[in-house]
């Protein structure tokens, strides 16, 4: 192929018919206009400087996201942790690299995905987020959602799933069921997942994490559904209540 055929990010010795990168990661560069990479940049510079809760005071940095601003995959976990805050990256501890070798089974490389967390910045002592903290932390993601157009999100665990699917329902009831929802404004799959942290060490859980893992190539290689539209139903209601209406008088 010639290289000014290729996406962006790709060059002529990519062995696949074209991509070096599985068939069912979708590169929007065929078909949509790319996102602004640099607005994601310009955003994560001033996220840096948040002071929106508390977290702010014990942070050594704030812990943006990391991977491919264009991802088609997008994981959401709960907060940095310890090695976290002190690298300022995402998921590079034991869990970080559970999710790689998760990846990794399905083909994928880190720097393929874009992986984010529900708090930016560190709990003391990994304690659990607050409510206020999520709060305060929430439009964060969200933006990083509308900038990346993620056609799938995964949530790893209770924290991430019950903030992207807006319903209190845990992670041990919807794992591995897909939801159809808008984030940042673009329609997009939920998929939660557990969180890579509560399987290392369950192996019940890792073998449950492993099987909804292998579900996701399907899931990314499937058209985006597009939501129903509403409206039919208030035509529905706004049928038949004239009738009722006209019956009484
Ligand atoms: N657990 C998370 O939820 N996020 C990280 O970044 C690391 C561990």
């Amino acid at each position: 192929m010639a290289a000014e055929a290729m996406p962006p990010g790709h060059d002529s010795g990519h062995a696949c018919g074209g991509c070096g990168q599985p068939a069912f990661v979708r590169s929007r560069a065929y078909t949509q206009p790319m996102p602004d990479a640099a607005a994601l940049a310009a955003f994560a510079e001033q996220v840096s400087a948040c002071t929106r809760c508390r977290l702010a005071e014990g942070r050594t940095q704030v812990v943006f996201g990391v991977g491919n601003p264009h991802a088609e995959l997008m994981f959401v976990g709960e907060a940095p942790g310890f090695h976290e805050d002190k690298q300022g990256y995402p998921f590079v501890g034991q869990a970080g690299k559970l999710l790689e070798k998760l990846l990794a089974g399905i083909g994928l490389q880190r720097s393929e995905v874009y992986i984010a967390n529900v708090l930016k910045c560190r709990p003391p002592g990994n304690r659990d987020p607050q409510p206020d903290e999520i709060e305060a932390c929430e439009s964060h993601l969200f933006r990083q959602i509308e900038l990346i157009e993620p056609t799938v999100v995964a949530t790893l665990g209770n924290f991430a799933t019950k903030l992207l699917s807006a319903k209190p329902t845990g992670i041990t009831r919807v794992h591995g069921v897909e939801q159809e929802t808008t984030l940042g404004g673009n329609h997009v799959t939920l998929y939660p997942l557990y969180h890579p942290a509560a399987a290392l060490y369950t192996p019940a859980m890792l073998k449950v994490l492993e099987e909804d893992f292998a579900r996701l190539p399907a899931i990314l290689g499937r058209p985006v559904a597009q939501p129903q539209p509403e409206p039919q139903l208030e035509a529905a209601t706004f049928a038949v209540e004239p009738a009722v209406q006209l019956g009484l008088f």
